[in-house]
C-alpha cells in the first residue's frame, strides 16, 4: 500500500494537485486548462487515496474502538479472577503467594494504566475491584470520593433528563446536584490541578473546573467562595471552596460534574468508589488477623 502511494505520490503529485485546482490561486488562468486532464492516471491515484483514507477511517472508527474496549475489559476480568484466586490462595499459603501476587501486580500495572484512561465511565470500574485493593492510592487520583461531608448534604436532582427549575423546559442535567447549607465545605474528589476559576453571573456562577489523571475532570458550581487559584495542586479531600448560590440556581447546593476523556458522565458511581474498596479492604485485613 505504502510503496504503492510513494510511487504515485513521485510521479503523479504534480499532475494531482494541479488537477484538483490546489494550485489553482496560483496558476490562476491555467485552472480550465488543468482541470480537462483528469485522465487515467489521476483517477488511479485518486482510487488508491479514496482506499487509504478508507483504511484508516475503519481503523478509527467507533465499532473498531468500542471492540477494542470490549476486549481490555476481557482482559481484565481475566486479571481480576487471577488476583481473586492469589487473594483467596494467600489466606491459606505463606510469601510464596504474595511474592506471585507482587509479579502479577507489576505486570499488570501498565495495561490498568491504559485501561483507565481509555473506559469512557464508571461501569467499566467493576473489572478493577481487586486491583484498587492492593493499588488503593489509585483512588486518590481519579474521582471516587463525595464533595461534601458526610451528613453535611442531600441529594436534591439526580444526573439525567428532569425539567429545569427556572427555564422550566425539558433538559438533561449533566450533573448532580447537592443541596447543603451556604459556606458548607466543598472538597476535591480527586487529587490534581485547578484548570479553571470562573466567576460568572449566569449558569453554573462561581465555578471550579478541576484536571485530574485517566482524563477525569471534575466542575464545581454556584459557588460562594473560591480558596483555590488557577493552575494550584490539590490534594483529594482538600477544601476547595463554600457552597453558594451564585448562578441561575433555585437555592443553596452544589453543582458537580465528571468529565471522562471529555464527555460528561453519571458522577453517582464515583461516591462510594473510595469507601466501598476500603471497607472491603479492611474487612478482609481484619479476617486474616483474626484466624492469624
Ligand atoms: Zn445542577
Amino acid at each position: 500500500m505504502y510503496i504503492i502511494s510513494i510511487f504515485v505520490y513521485k510521479y503523479k503529485y504534480m499532475k494531482f494537485f494541479t488537477s484538483f485546482g490546489f494550485w489553482s490561486k496560483k496558476v490562476g488562468a491555467k485552472e480550465l486548462e488543468t482541470n480537462m486532464v483528469f485522465g487515467k492516471a489521476d483517477l488511479g491515484y485518486f482510487v488508491v487515496l479514496m482506499v487509504i483514507s478508507l483504511f484508516y477511517v475503519v481503523q478509527n472508527s467507533p465499532g473498531k474502538s468500542v471492540q477494542q474496549l470490549e476486549d481490555a475489559v476481557k482482559t481484565m476480568n481475566l486479571y481480576e479472577e487471577r488476583l481473586k484466586m492469589n487473594l483467596h490462595s494467600s489466606r491459606t499459603a505463606g510469601e510464596g503467594t504474595e511474592r506471585e501476587r507482587e509479579r502479577l501486580l507489576m505486570a499488570i500495572e501498565e495495561r490498568i494504566i491504559g485501561f483507565l484512561y481509555r473506559i469512557p465511565d464508571y461501569s467499566y470500574m467493576g473489572s478493577l475491584e481487586t486491583y484498587l485493593k492492593y493499588r488503593p492510592n489509585l483512588l486518590a487520583q481519579f474521582p471516587a470520593a463525595v464533595p461534601l461531608g458526610k451528613g453535611d448534604y442531600s441529594i436534591s436532582s439526580n444526573y439525567g433528563r428532569r425539567i429545569h427549575p427556572i427555564s422550566e423546559n425539558e433538559k438533561k442535567h449533566y450533573g448532580i446536584d447537592l443541596a447543603a447549607p451556604a459556606g458548607t465545605k466543598v472538597h476535591a474528589t480527586a487529587s490534581g490541578t485547578v484548570k479553571e476559576v470562573v466567576y460568572s453571573k449566569k449558569g453554573y456562577g462561581t465555578y471550579i473546573v478541576m484536571r485530574h489523571r485517566f482524563g477525569f475532570e471534575t466542575l464545581y458550581g454556584h459557588l460562594e467562595k473560591v480558596l483555590v487559584y488557577k493552575g494550584e495542586t490539590i490534594a483529594q479531600h482538600q477544601i476547595i471552596g463554600t457552597v453558594g448560590d451564585t448562578g441561575s440556581s433555585t437555592g443553596y447546593h452544589l453543582h458537580y460534574e465528571i468529565l471522562k476523556n471529555k464527555k460528561k458522565i453519571d458522577p453517582r458511581p464515583s461516591f462510594e468508589l473510595k469507601m466501598k474498596i476500603y471497607d472491603e479492604l479492611f474487612l478482609s485485613n481484619s479476617g486474616t488477623k483474626g484466624v492469624e
